[in-house]
Order: C-alpha cells, then sequence, then structure tokens
C-alpha cells in the first residue's frame, strides 16, 4: 500500500537497526563514566561523530553536536545564538515550527526578531534577507527547503550576500527535509549551523545534530552535566546516535540514486494525476525537493481526501499536521498568499527510497480513484 508521507517520517533502514542491536543489548555503557563499559560506549559516539563529520565534510569532528533531533537541533541554533548576546533574529514566514517558535521565544528574551515575507512560491529573497540584519542580528535562519511543499531556498546566494554585506553573522539552515536529496556540505560558504534529524533519513528518531562551525557563538539551551562540550547535556543516546551515523553516510553514499528513483516516482505520480484529474501542483515551477508533490484537488477539502486515502491504505498528510494530528490551516501556504480555501484542499504526498516511476504511477492510479469518487 503506498506510504506517501516519508517527509514525516520514513522507515529505519536496516543496517541502521542492525548498527544498533548491539548498543540496545550488551554494549549498554553511559559514555560519561571512567570503566571499560563506559569506554565501548565513548567510543561508538566518538567513531559516530567522525563518520558524520566526515560524511558532510566538516573539519572538525567536534563540530557535530548531537541532539535529541531536528527539533532540539533547530532550538539551539537559534535560543542558542540569541542567548548569546540576546542578539536578534531573521527568519522567512515559512520556516518549520521549531524554528519560528524559537524565535519567538528569543523574542521574549529580548531578542528583535524580524520575519521576512515569502514570494509567490514560498521563495525569500536574498535581498530581503540581507536589508532584515541590522548590528542586532545574531543569526539568520533559511531552511535549505521547506517540509510542506519542497521550495527550496537560496542559502547559498543569502550566505554570501549576508556575509558580504553584514561581516560574519551566524547563518543557520535546517536542512532536515533536504538532506536526502541536495549535496549538504560544508565549505567556507555554507551556514555555520546545519540542522539534521534522524527520522527523515532512514535513521531514529529523536535524534539529530547541529553542525556547528569551529568559533561560532553559541550558548548551550540544555544545561546540565557538560556532555558534548557542555553545548548539550544528557546522556547520550548511543544507539541512536550510533545508527544517525549509519544513516547519514547512507544517505551521502545513495544521494544520487534517491534523486534518480525518487524524483522520477514524484514526476510519474504528478504527470499520470493530471492526466486524469484536475489538480493543481503546489510552487510548480519553482526548484522543488524530488521527493515532494505539494497538490491541490480544486473542490475536494484535505480532511475529506486523507480519510479516503487513508480507508484506500494511502498515507499522505497535508497542513502543518506533523505535530498534533489535527490538521490545522497551514501558515506556510498563508504566507505565500494562498488563499484559506485553497489552502484547505491540498495534500502533501512524499516519496521516500523505495519509490520509482512504477510505485510513482501505481500511486497516482489511487489516488486518481479516490479522487475521482469524491464530488
Ligand atoms: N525541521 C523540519 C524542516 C522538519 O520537517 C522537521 C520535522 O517535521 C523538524 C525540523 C523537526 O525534526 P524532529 O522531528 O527530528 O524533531
Amino acid at each position: 500500500m503506498p506510504y506517501l508521507d516519508h517527509a514525516a517520517t520514513t522507515p529505519m533502514r536496516d543496517d541502521v537497526r542492525s548498527a544498533m542491536a548491539p548498543y540496545q543489548g550488551d554494549r549498554f555503557g553511559n559514555p560519561s563514566g571512567v570503566h571499560t563499559v563506559a569506554r565501548v560506549a565513548k567510543n561508538a559516539i566518538e567513531e559516530a561523530r567522525e563518520r558524520i563529520a566526515a560524511a558532510i565534510g566538516a573539519a572538525r569532528p567536534l563540530e557535530i553536536v548531537f541532539t535529541g533531533g531536528g527539533t532540539e537541533a533547530d532550538n539551539l541554533a537559534i535560543a542558542g545564538s540569541a542567548l548569546f548576546r540576546t542578539g536578534g533574529v531573521v527568519t522567512p514566514a515559512v520556516e518549520h515550527a521549531a524554528v519560528l517558535e524559537s524565535a519567538r521565544f528569543a523574542r521574549r528574551l529580548g531578542s528583535e526578531v524580524t520575519v521576512v515575507p515569502v514570494d509567490s512560491s514560498g521563495v525569500v529573497d536574498p535581498e530581503e534577507i540581507a536589508s532584515a540584519v541590522t548590528d542586532q542580528t545574531a543569526v539568520v535562519s533559511v531552511m535549505t527547503a521547506n517540509n510542506e511543499t519542497g521550495v527550496i531556498q537560496p542559502i547559498d546566494a543569502i550566505a554570501r550576500l549576508v556575509r558580504s554585506t553584514r561581516g560574519r553573522v551566524t547563518i543557520h539552515t535546517d536542512a532536515v527535509q533536504a538532506f536526502p536529496s541536495l549535496p549538504i556540505r560544508v565549505t567556507d560558504d555554507s551556514p555555520d549551523l546545519i540542522t539534521v534529524s534522524g527520522h527523515k533519513i532512514g535513521g531514529p528518531k529523536g535524534v539529530g545534530f547541529l553542525f556547528v562551525r569551529n568559533g561560532t557563538e553559541l550558548e548551550p539551551v540544555i544545561h546540565g552535566g557538560g556532555q558534548e562540550l557542555g553545548r548539550r547535556s544528557g546522556t547520550h543516546d548511543v544507539a541512536g546516535i550510533v545508527g544517525l551515523a549509519v544513516a547519514v553516510e547512507a544517505a551521502v553514499a545513495e544521494r544520487e540514486q534517491y534523486v534518480n528513483r525518487v524524483g522520477a516516482a514524484r514526476d510519474r505520480f504528478e504527470h499520470d494525476l493530471a492526466a486524469r484529474i484536475p489538480i493543481e501542483v503546489t510552487a510548480g515551477g519553482a526548484d522543488r525537493l524530488v521527493s515532494h508533490s505539494h497538490l491541490r484537488f480544486p473542490g475536494i477539502r484535505a480532511e475529506t481526501m486523507l480519510v479516503r486515502l487513508d480507508l484506500a491504505g494511502v498515507a499522505a498528510s497535508a497542513g502543518a499536521a506533523c505535530h498534533s494530528g489535527a490538521i490545522a490551516t497551514s501558515y506556510v501556504l498563508a504566507a505565500m498568499g494562498i488563499a484559506p480555501d485553497v489552502a484547505a484542499e491540498s495534500v502533501r504526498f512524499s516519496f521516500g527510497r523505495g519509490d520509482d516511476a512504477v510505485s510513482g504511477a501505481e500511486a497516482a492510479r489511487i489516488v486518481a480513484e479516490v479522487a475521482g469518487g469524491l464530488p
């Protein structure tokens, strides 16, 4: 049955599961200890750190800070930057709630927060970001690609422009959705902070990392025993971190194949669907991740569509449905100037590494049947 909600979460890889198993069994040590059992766990974490650093081209393994997932990494990036000097935050209106709510938190702590509008495709203009940056700005946060629409932001151009006009402001990107499809590599010009989450790339849930470029000013937001060089206290999820490293390496190694297969699935899906029923592709003309297909079915409410799809065995989602399970009106679509009644007829389908043109065609057949049978 078509699972078309890989942007919400994607199945764990077999190699991830088997790499994690020993750390959920015999190798149970707390890496903060001093004895041999602890050292086994500590070594596993440091090896995972080295492997992730190498996979994304980070010069130093200690630039990888393990977190309890993407949300926590975003909180550390935004609040941690703002707290450093209660500095300001500049971010577009279409960011994930993990960024926008962290920015609101920073505002409550006294930071100046500027939320920059986007165009009708959801793309932010680098000039608008750069002109919102002031001497008070601590961090500019722009996602690599959007979780609802898959629309890709010009993050490299933004980093270049902000640095050339404003000096070395910290630049953060949330690469949670983009990681499987786009080359996320650390270079001199890339962002200083990069968020990645395990469960979106075939790793475990509740584990992720923030790349922190050496020398970036960042306050911890979780305080305690001083793990992760004091940047993130709390006993490590050793098994999760080991699994995360396997998932990161695999995503990087398989990226080209992923883009080809998943892109073929998505394109075939949209093509075949459009040939059968009326659909509108959200931001169809913009640069989008190959995995995402955000569609409007004119005249059919998303709730109705999702229930009927579920009955037909198809998993998809709508709006910002990831947190509570409820379908809230999408602030992302609203920021793009899409009317509420249009947004209410929109559904996100997202493909994963098991998909290809054949599964894309099959998905289109089933979705067309469901939508075709609806008023
Ligand atoms: N950022 C983006 C763009 C996401 O899509 C998500 C998850 O939906 C997150 C952050 C949060 O990541 P996690 O589920 O690991 O907390």
